[in-house]
């Protein structure tokens, strides 16, 4: 108990590190290119902020939600997502005054409770972005167009971009009534979950997990099939934009963001190549939210991409993360004064960028040498009585085994060049 980590929590360790070290610098460059800048909020939130901004008939707020009261007695949860904190920053810094439209990008780690399996964990974390204050289609391109260059550039092959329209409060009415009319005869077998649903918020019911629900929603009316005006060209908008960019996608009318503050553009990503947990990537129009958070009215789009589902999908797509270079040299020592020069070395060379080591656990020279290959140094400097009296020390390279002899005021010049 005491050794094992939570349940649906994962360590990061060295060999693992590097890889999202990738990744995180990918995103913060593509990020640059577009124009979105880092935003980063507290790990946990007033839990009210999860019950407005993600909506209480999700999953997520029903029975995902790691909340707790502290000390001072308010309910306080840590972050399941990432939209509703930034949404909240927004508002309280009050970012809204500023030139439109802003543009931020997050990094985060999420907490659900949820049933633990491959691509599927209790922390995991995300990239997301965000654009606020345009109604402008061509908003909803440039997010999508951000994830798909994304994750083209980190080698990702075979996903599918799926795009559909949730319409807005207006349109989603007339949608309401006719996917209850449809589901009425089934309602006793709906799950208890979406007997609620069903009452509240009835299109969340395309998007329950439960096989049975699935069955049942087969052939029920489609939002594409009843949006307003204005969300029609909204989508057409959308779909021509993206058509300008060379961005291929497909409509799917199945993909839902079931509450009234998520209006037109939902998509996600899709790959078949890590199992059942296939969305790498998911996102949306929000045109209700900031208010819905008690800010003024201001319209957002964005995504959130599963950082643990993008690296098992490079993974399986073959991907080879280049990993990086530990030590560029070791100093190996004979001899207590050999020692003190070898100190002083390393520490001008480490003050000059370098990365070196010397052995730190007694080991006589033939260990240090066979060490300094354990850890793929890639030149050796030897540092014994001969080398103090000559002033001047043997540079070892240790892929061809060349040696030469350097005087020792010149070897940080030599190393560094
Ligand atoms: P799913 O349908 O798989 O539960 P979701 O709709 O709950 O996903 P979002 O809230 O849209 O997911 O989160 C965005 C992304 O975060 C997902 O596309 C996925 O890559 C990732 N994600 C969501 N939940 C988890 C989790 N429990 N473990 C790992 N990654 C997750
Ligand atoms: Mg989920």
């Amino acid at each position: 108990m005491l050794t094992n980590a939570p349940k649906g929590t994962k360590d990061m360790l060295p060999q693992q590190a590097y890889k999202w070290h990738y990744i995180e610098n990918a995103f913060a460059e593509i990020c640059r290119r577009y124009g979105f800048e880092e935003i980063r909020t507290p790990v946990f939130e007033h839990t009210e902020l999860f019950q407005r901004g993600v909506g209480d008939t999700t999953d997520i707020v029903q029975k995902e939600m790691y909340t707790f009261k502290d000390y001072g007695n308010r309910s306080i949860t840590l972050k399941p997502e990432g939209t509703s904190p930034v949404v909240r920053a927004f508002t309280e810094h009050k970012l809204y005054a500023g030139v439109q439209p802003n543009k931020f990008y997050y990094n985060i780690p999420c907490f659900r409770y949820e049933k633990p399996q491959s691509g599927r964990l209790r922390e995991f974390h995300q990239f997301g972005i965000e654009t606020f204050g345009t109604m402008d289609m061509m908003a909803d391109a440039e997010v999508i167009a951000h994830g798909y260059d994304f994750l083209n550039e980190m080698g990702i092959t075979d996903i599918e971009l799926r795009i559909n329209s949730v319409g807005c409060p207006t349109c989603r009415k007339n949608h309401r009534e006719a996917l209850r009319k449809f589901l009425e005869p089934k309602y006793d077998e709906l799950c208890d979950t979406c007997k609620d649903r069903y009452e509240r918020n009835p299109m969340r019911i395309i998007d329950c997990k439960s096989p049975i629900c699935q069955e049942l929603v087969a052939g029920a009316p489609m939002m594409l099939d009843y949006l307003c005006d204005d969300c029609k060209d909204a989508f057409e908008q959308l779909k021509s934009n993206l058509d300008a960019m060379g961005i291929e996608y497909v409509v799917d009318p199945g993909i839902v963001r079931g509450l009234d503050y998520y209006t037109k553009t939902a998509f996600e990503f899709v790959t078949t190549k890590i199992g059942a947990q296939g969305t790498v990537c998911g996102g949306g129009r929000y045109d209700g939210l900031v208010e819905e958070v008690g800010g003024p009215s201001t319209p957002g789009v964005g995504y959130g991409l599963g950082k643990e589902r993008l690296l098992l999908t490079m993974e399986a797509c073959g991907v080879e993360i280049p990993e990086p270079d530990k030590t560029d040299v070791f100093i190996a020592v004979m001899g207590d004064e050999a020692k003190s020069a070898g100190l002083k070395l390393m520490r001008q060379l480490r003050n000059a960028g370098v990365a070196v080591q010397m052995d730190i656990m007694g080991r006589n020279i033939k260990n240090q040498f066979k060490y300094a290959n354990r850890i793929n140094a890639k030149k050796t400097v030897v540092i014994g009585a001969d080398e103090i009296a000559n002033n001047s020390f043997a540079i070892k390279d240790m892929a061809t085994s060349e040696q030469v002899n350097v005087p020792m005021e010149e070897i940080v010049a030599e190393l560094t060049k």
